[in-house]
């Protein structure tokens, strides 16, 4: 069996690259997008089992990138993690409300990115076997 990939989108380079060579470290692929255009289309091509969305992004942000992934019958099974600025309530509401599964505030220790990563691909495998 190939190994899972999971679709960063995020525009910060520093944070993609912390939590790229991470997933990887313990054997997850990682496909990245700098941008919600070019996170919604890697979405569509590669069909990641798994979506880290950074919510503030400039031009399609998380919030929106979520909500066409949402939209569209070929993406919207697949489980996105919102990675937000704030640990405030109504962020939690907004991911919520944007479809997403899981949600991070930042900032966001490594390990604990990959605990969301493998709590929902655990999730993933235990619907496939059932
Ligand atoms: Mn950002």
């Amino acid at each position: 069996m190939s190994s899972p990939t999971v679709l960063l989108v995020e525009d910060n380079e520093d944070n993609r690259t912390i939590y790229t060579t991470i997933l990887r470290h313990v054997g997850i692929d990682v496909i990245e997008a700098a941008n919600g255009e070019d996170g919604i289309r890697l979405a569509r091509e590669r069909r990641p089992a798994v979506i880290l969305m950074d919510v503030a992004m400039p031009g399609i942000d998380g919030w929106e990138a979520t909500r066409r992934l949402k939209a569209d019958m070929e993406t919207a099974h697949i489980p996105v993690i919102a990675l937000t600025a704030h640990a405030m309530a109504e962020d939690r509401q907004r991911a919520a409300e944007a479809g997403c599964e899981g949600y991070l505030a930042k900032p966001i220790e490594p390990r604990r990115v990959v605990e969301e990563v493998r709590k929902m691909l655990d999730r993933l495998a235990a619907a496939a076997a059932q």
